[in-house]
């Protein structure tokens, strides 16, 4: 845009044009000019024939509005401030009146430079142009009333134009510090201005207000390795992708480094995540993006605001990135791996687990990838957290169940099938009801089963949790304790909770070292299991010496690299 054009740009209001910054500035344009009025009554000459009493009252009324206005004037509507500013000439053209032609008359048309910079600094270049002509005609009509000088009624608006242009000019170069360079959007302070302002808005008129945070995928990867000036072209491209999707009464800004923040007065939730999703539908080929959505709530201030939209995106990158997600709205985050599950991108991988004593293979633990059609092969890390957060582990956990147990089935011998659980599918009454469904439907003896479980379902002893495990128990399937050692250990919740089968975790096996004669931890842990009649199973077993050293100490299973890493389809 030619600069001549930004500056005749009909909607732009200048970026000093805070609702705060209006307040004060019109509240003490209109305080102080009133009160240097009051003290010249007071202390001044040649008011001789003048009603000074009038002039008190009208100045005291002017203090008091200017008072009001700095005070309070932040809560105002914008439009209002029209209103106001267009009052300025007219109460001065009262004090030019009272002036009644004298020397004080003529001080008084000074006023009017007042509320001519007020104008031009905080309206639009068409509003500027009504108020200019509003107090050109105020100046006119106020000293042709008391016959002033030709000389001064012609100098006046002549000088009121040119202070119109330079500040008006003035305000668009401050605005000039408010964009990006790169882009040419808007920049950070700019967006953190309007955030207040909207923010303002929204609390008077309890209306909605949404904001999405952008943010490129590997950006980092593009600056290193194909250099700045690749990673500033990247920017520009989304830029200029996005604009024309922006609506007028959207910002969108560049809020810094590969980061965009999008501020949506007026709009839900929903209307804002599809906005994020078509964004990065539009972005440049070969760009992936995360995108985090909030909404505002009352008495919101700017931070907690940007902080919600900032935890979406933190769970947007978290959870694989190249995807929305909306802040406290799970079903929205849910609803890609829903659909991942229905488009069959989720498979099964199988380890085996082993007797240490003859090395037969008893069974084996079942475990999810995201065969994704752009990521590739995703582990499990990588989405069942955000799974469990946004209430999609559900549907995973029923669909991992289902598929465990047709394929354990179909292998007609008795080994076993591990499946991991997680706590939100325990606090649901009905799983084991799920759980027996699903056997039956496979006919699947549930002494095949077993259900994994993290220590994490100690945390606050849940008694859903405990019954629905007591009925999954009694169902016939065993539970195992999983990573034992690793979280919330405590002998009371082990003998609390009905379990058959302790896994200790990995990182008591990797401590297994041939320079020591004996190892106490792991001796303790397993004296643990075996005195409450549990199995004890070792996971990440990578060494035949770990091995041997778990036997003689007397472990059942085992699993682990050396016996098997896990593998598409159980053998
Ligand atoms: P887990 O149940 O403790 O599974 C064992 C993890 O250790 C697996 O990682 C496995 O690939 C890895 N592993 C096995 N043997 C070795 C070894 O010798 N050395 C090393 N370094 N690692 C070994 P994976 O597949 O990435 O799974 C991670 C976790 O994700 C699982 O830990 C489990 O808690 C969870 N998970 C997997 N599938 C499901 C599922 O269907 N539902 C739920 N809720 N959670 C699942
Ligand atoms: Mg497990
Ligand atoms: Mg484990």
């Amino acid at each position: 845009m030619s600069a001549f054009a930004r500056f005749a740009d009909a909607r732009k209001i200048p970026a000093v044009a805070t609702q705060r910054v209006l307040a004060r500035t019109t509240g003490s344009l209109y305080a102080t000019g009133a009160l240097l009025i009051l003290i010249a009554t007071l202390f001044g000459s040649g008011w001789e024939g003048i009603d000074v009493a009038a002039i008190r009252v009208l100045a005291v009324a002017a203090i008091v509005l200017g008072v009001a206005v700095f005070l309070v004037g932040h809560r105002i509507p914008r439009p209002a401030y029209h209103l106001l500013v267009a009052g300025g000439p007219i109460v001065i053209t009262a004090f030019v009146h009272l002036g009644q032609g004298t020397v004080w008359s003529l001080a008084f048309v000074i006023g009017y430079v007042f509320t001519i910079l007020d104008a031009s600094f905080f309206f639009s270049p068409p509003g500027v142009l009504v108020h200019l002509c509003l107090v050109v005609c105020c100046a006119i009509v106020g000293m042709v009333s008391v016959h002033l000088p030709v000389g001064a009624i012609v100098s006046m608006p002549g000088t009121f134009i040119v202070v119109a242009v330079v500040v008006t000019w003035l305000a668009w170069m401050a605005d000039a510090a408010e964009e990006d360079s790169l882009t040419r959007l808007p920049n950070r302070r700019a967006f953190d201005r309007r955030l207040e302002e909207e923010l303002g808005r929204v609390g008077r008129e309890h209306g909605q207000l949404a904001l999405v945070l952008l943010d490129l995928d590997h950006f980092k990867d593009v600056n290193d390795h194909s250099g700045h000036l690749a990673g500033d072209r990247l920017l520009l491209e989304c830029a200029q992708a996005w604009r024309g999707s922006v609506g007028e009464s959207h910002l969108l800004s560049r809020y810094g480094g590969d980061e965009f923040a999008l501020l949506l007065p007026g709009s839900s939730l929903g209307r804002a995540a599809d906005l994020a999703d078509r964004l990065r539908s539009v972005a440049p080929d070969g760009v992936t993006l995360s995108a985090g959505v909030a909404a505002s709530a009352p008495g919101d201030s700017a931070s907690m605001f940007l902080s919600r939209a900032d935890v979406a995106l933190y769970e947007a990158k978290s959870a694989g990135r190249d995807q929305t997600v909306v802040y406290g709205d799970p079903a929205r985050g849910a609803s890609e791996l829903e659909a991942a599950i229905t488009a069959g991108e989720l498979v099964l991988h199988y380890q085996p687990v082993v007797r240490l004593r003859d090395g037969a293979v008893t069974g084996a633990e079942a475990l999810v990838r995201w065969q994704h059609p752009r990521k590739g092969l995703v582990p499990p890390s990588d989405f069942v957290p955000q799974a469990e957060r946004t209430g999609a582990i559900h549907a995973l956990g029923m669909w991992t169940l289902d598929q465990a147990c047709e394929a354990t089935a179909r292998l007609r011998d008795d080994t076993t099938v591990s499946v991991n659980v997680s706590v939100p599918e325990l606090r649901n009454p009905g799983y084991p009801e799920l759980v027996r469904h699903v056997l039956d439907m496979h006919g699947l003896p549930p002494q095949r089963l077993a259900l994994e479980i993290t220590e994490a379902v100690f945390d606050n002893g849940d008694p859903q949790v405990v019954a629905t495990l007591n009925k999954l128990r009694a169902l016939g399937a065993r539970i195992a304790i999983d990573d034992f050692g690793t979280g919330y250990s405590s002998l009371r919740w082990l003998e609390r909770f009905p379990i058959d089968i302790v896994k200790i975790d990995a990182s008591f096996v990797r401590a297994i070292s041939a320079e020591r004669e004996r190892e106490p931890v792991l001796e303790a842990v397993m004296a643990i299991g075996r005195s409450m009649g549990m199995t004890v199973v070792a996971e990440g077993v990578e060494t035949r010496y770990q091995a041997d050293v778990l036997r003689r100490l007397g472990c059942d299973l085992a699993q682990g690299y050396l016996f098997g890493r896990p593998v598409p389809r159980q053998r």
